[in-house]
């Protein structure tokens, strides 16, 4: 499988930023893994480690393309959840993000300014994120990291590091490394953002058929009819656990967050042999992270590439052929990296699923509260996206039971489905 990114190249605006990210974690992780392991402590989790890159270099510090400088945060806490809890092979963790300066760019899919990177490999991912998020982040990380502790198989994101550079002009980016949920060896026939809210839920059907790989939300999964096939062993399991991971949610008092669901139909395989992304090519001017409506998009363009090697493009990179070993630790990410649907006599179909729950740092703040209340002043107030966390947990949890065949529950849900 051949996977058609943007890559960064040297003349790309964000080639810098890069450089940047990939020298500063290459440096701190491998200072961090250098040394011996030891328990953690509570100090672990507000520690900070500063690295200040320059041309020239000192001790610390290789000498470096550009200066900046760059911080790593509670890097002991990161170590441990990669190497006992996430199953991550320090070296491999290193080489994957590291040992070629390549990344590619998936612009910013939200409405956040988010910019996503993936790794070489396309095992993982960067996200760079608000200030806002790094700080929560920071203050949940206790109670994250003894949830992950219980919860071996969570289907949260997986954070791997919390880092910062910033620029000479005084720029600063935060960004953490998590797990892409997508394989790199399996296409993605559908995908699917499920939030259980129903108001302005619906990508374009019109537009869909034209962009088979657009994410999809609530309404298109209600409207098509469409149910998680899991059959009762799978689905006791994975209700039992987003029960819980919608409890810490709860607990620590975030929404807004949604259940990802990549779909491989097996029948239809990898045909689809090359990947056709639809790439965003932004101003040469990197937009503030975070700065409503940024970035812009000036073009959008689909780049189909053949899947012939020689024929294969600076914006093509090579993926491994199999499932990477980590995720079989994971009970739902066994199956070719994922989860294989089953009938009601738990026998196997033909169909893989890809799923967790993603962008998870949003607190219920202040401007969360007013949109909660100015839309639901529009649109019934249980449905839009903003409600208060409890009350978007167990709404959540309640459709994710509503959309699992055999799932029971979710009434209120069941009413939207349509018949036919
Ligand atoms: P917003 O706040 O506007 O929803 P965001 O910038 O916070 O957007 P996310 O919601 O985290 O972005 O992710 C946006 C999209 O990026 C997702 O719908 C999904 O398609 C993709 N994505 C995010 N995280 C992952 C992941 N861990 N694995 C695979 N794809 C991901
Ligand atoms: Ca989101
Ligand atoms: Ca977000």
């Amino acid at each position: 499988v051949v996977l058609v990114g943007n890559l960064i190249g040297e003349d790309h605006v964000n080639f810098v930023l890069m450089y940047n990210m990939l020298t500063g974690i290459r440096i701190a992780v491998s200072r961090c893994q250098a040394k011996i392991r030891r328990e953690l402590t509570t100090e672990d989790f507000i520690a900070r480690h500063k690295y200040s890159f320059d041309i020239v270099g000192n001790e610390l510090t290789p000498s470096a393309k550009y200066d900046f400088k760059f911080k790593d945060y509670a890097p002991w806490v990161f170590r441990v959840l990669r190497e006992d809890h996430f199953h991550l092979d320090p070296a491999d963790y290193l080489l994957s993000l590291t040992a070629k300066y390549i990344l590619s760019e998936l612009g910013s899919p939200g409405k956040s300014g988010s910019f996503f990177y993936f790794s070489r490999d396309y095992r993982f991912i960067i996200k760079t994120i608000h200030h806002a998020e790094h700080k929560f982040l920071l203050k949940i990380l206790p109670r994250y990291y003894e949830h992950v502790k219980a919860n071996p198989h969570t289907l949260l994101s997986r954070f791997y590091g919390l880092h910062r550079v910033k620029l000479p002009r005084g720029k600063k980016i935060h960004f953490v490394i998590m797990n892409n949920l997508f394989p790199p060896h399996k296409d993605i026939h559908e995908t699917y953002d499920l939030k259980g809210s129903t108001v302005g839920r619906e990508y374009s059907e019109e537009k869909a058929t034209l962009n088979p790989r657009a994410v999809l939300k609530d309404l298109n999964w209600i409207n098509r009819g469409k149910m998680l096939e899991l059959g009762p062993e799978k689905r006791a399991l994975i209700t039992e656990q987003l029960r819980r991971d919608a409890e810490l949610l709860k607990e620590i008092n975030v929404m807004d967050y949604s259940l990802l669901v990549g779909i491989h139909n097996m029948q239809r395989g990898n045909r689809d042999k090359v990947r056709k992304n639809t790439l965003k090519v932004f101003q040469p001017d990197m937009p503030e992270p975070g700065t409503p409506g940024a970035p812009s998009v000036i073009t959008m363009r689909r780049i189909m590439r053949s899947s012939d090697p020689k024929r294969l493009g600076k914006n093509t990179i090579k993926l491994p052929e199999a499932d990477t070993g980590e995720r079989q630790h994971f009970i739902f990410y066994q199956d070719e990296g994922g989860l294989r649907a089953t009938d009601e006599s738990n026998d196997a179909m033909n169909t893989i699923y890809y799923l967790g729950v993603i962008d998870i740092l949003t607190p219920y703040s202040f401007r969360k509260k007013l949109e909660h209340l100015w839309k639901g002043l529009q649109d019934d107030i249980h449905k839009i996206s903003p409600v208060p966390p409890e009350e978007y947990a167990d709404r959540f949890f309640d459709f994710m039971k509503a959309i699992m065949r055999g799932g029971g529950g979710g009434a209120r849900f069941k009413a939207d489905y349509k018949p036919g």
